[in-house]
C-alpha cells in the first residue's frame, strides 16, 4: 500500500477514512499534534524541548518536526502510514520529500463550503466519544438524539458552531492553496469528491493507495 498524506478541509470526514484505512489495510494513523503530545508525555529530552517551546507560545520549528516524524516513520518499521497534519506550508512539503521515498500519495478530501457547513449543523456527539451526523442517513443515531452504543444523550459540540466554522473553512482553502500546486506539479495529487457515502469514498481511497 502506498502512504498517504491527507489534506482536508474540516468535516470532510478524514477521521471516518483514517479509521477505515487502519482496520482494513493495517495503517498506521500519524497526527503531528498527537506525536507532539506523546512526546511531550513520554518526558524525554526532545519531550522537554518541545514542552518549552509551546509553553512559551512558540510553534514548533519544521526541523524539529521532521526529526519527530522521522523517528516516527523508524518506529512504525516499514508499515503504510497517513500523514496527518503535516505539511502545512510548502517548506514543510519540501522538507518531507527529502525524509520520504516516492512511495505515497496526497489525497485531498473535496467538500464545498456549503456541504460542509450543513454536515457540521448536523453534527451530535456523545460524551462516550461516539459521532453522529443528522444530515447523513448512513450517520443518524436509531433513536434521535439517543448514543447508540451506550444510551445516552447526544449533544451538539460548541465549536461546531457555523460562522466560526466558516472562517475556520476558508482559512484552510487559502493555506492549501500553495500545497495542493506542489502535489499536483509533482503528480502526486488525488482529488476525491467526499459529498458521498462513506463506502464510496473508501473504495476510490483504496483504488488510488493500491499498488499494482
Ligand atoms: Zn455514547
Amino acid at each position: 500500500m502506498k502512504n498517504i498524506i491527507f489534506i482536508a478541509p474540516p468535516a470532510a470526514g478524514k477521521g471516518t477514512q483514517s479509521q477505515m484505512l487502519k482496520e482494513k489495510y493495517g495503517y498506521v494513523h500519524i497526527s503531528t499534534g498527537d506525536l507532539l503530545r506523546a512526546e511531550i508525555a513520554s518526558g524525554s529530552e526532545l519531550g522537554c524541548e518541545v514542552k518549552n517551546i509551546i509553553d512559551k507560545g512558540n510553534l514548533v520549528s519544521d526541523e524539529l518536526m521532521i526529526d519527530i516524524i522521522k523517528s516516527k516513520l523508524t518506529e512504525i518499521k516499514g508499515k503504510p502510514f497517513i500523514l496527518d497534519g503535516f505539511p502545512r506550508t510548502l517548506n514543510q512539503a519540501e522538507s518531507l520529500d527529502g525524509i520520504l521515498d516516492d512511495n505515497y500519495e496526497t489525497i485531498y478530501l473535496e467538500l464545498s463550503r456549503e456541504d460542509a457547513v450543513k454536515r457540521i449543523e448536523g453534527r451530535l456527539t456523545c460524551s462516550c466519544g461516539k459521532s453522529y451526523n443528522m444530515n447523513d442517513e448512513a450517520l443518524k443515531p436509531k433513536v434521535a438524539g439517543i448514543c447508540d452504543i451506550c444510551g445516552k444523550e447526544l449533544v451538539k459540540r460548541d465549536d461546531d458552531n457555523a460562522q466560526a466554522f466558516i472562517v475556520r473553512y476558508d482559512n484552510f482553502l487559502n493555506n492549501t492553496k500553495v500545497l495542493i500546486d506542489y502535489y499536483k506539479n509533482k503528480n502526486k495529487l488525488h482529488i476525491v469528491d467526499v459529498n458521498r457515502n462513506i463506502n464510496d469514498i473508501f473504495e476510490d481511497i483504496s483504488r488510488i493507495v493500491a499498488n499494482d
